[in-house]
């Protein structure tokens, strides 16, 4: 039998079918951080904002991949995310959930963060902030959660800033 390359995908059946994933393909298609940041998915996304994956001619969550790869399962039902950035393909921030576990989760997140933001005044930076914040981020002497608690703002808030995607 011909040695299978790195890239050979073992045939998908159904959705949760046993899958070979070309892992630095995969991989180099997050911006991977330090463990507590966010992990985003630099690859194509779905009208959603999840990351979009093609293996073996399906589409699949990248987030849900990302949990695959790293725990040799899928999760079940769901693949929940920490973090609420759909984006983020970090394990750390990846769970395996029911609806009813996401929906807890979500109402628990958000009443923290109305918190927050009541503390923040909803944590709008200044253009000066973003500028200094990204000179920090590029100084690499900050990690992306330490500016998040410096300047009171999410760590995909601060990742967003750094990726030039948005400034809050
Ligand atoms: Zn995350």
């Amino acid at each position: 039998m011909r040695k299978k390359s790195a890239g050979t995908l073992g045939i998908l059946r159904g959705r949760n079918a046993k899958l070979n994933v070309n892992l630095n393909r995969f991989w180099s298609k997050v911006n991977i951080l330090d463990d507590e940041s966010c992990w985003d998915w630099v690859g194509a996304t779905n009208a959603a904002g999840y990351g979009a994956v093609r293996i073996n001619r399906r589409t699949l969550s990248a987030h849900r991949v990302a949990f695959y790869v790293t725990h040799g399962k899928w999760p079940e039902p769901m693949c929940l995310h920490s973090c609420d950035n759909v984006a983020c393909c970090n394990p750390a921030h990846l769970s395996e959930g029911t609806h009813a576990d996401n929906m807890q989760h979500k109402r628990e997140r958000s009443r923290s963060a109305r918190h927050v933001g009541k503390l923040n005044g909803r944590s709008k930076l200044t253009q000066e902030e973003v500028e200094s914040l990204r000179m920090m981020y590029d100084s690499g002497q900050w990690t992306q959660v330490q500016l998040a608690n410096k300047f009171r703002i999410c760590q995909s808030q601060v990742s967003e800033i750094v990726r030039r995607v948005s400034w809050v």
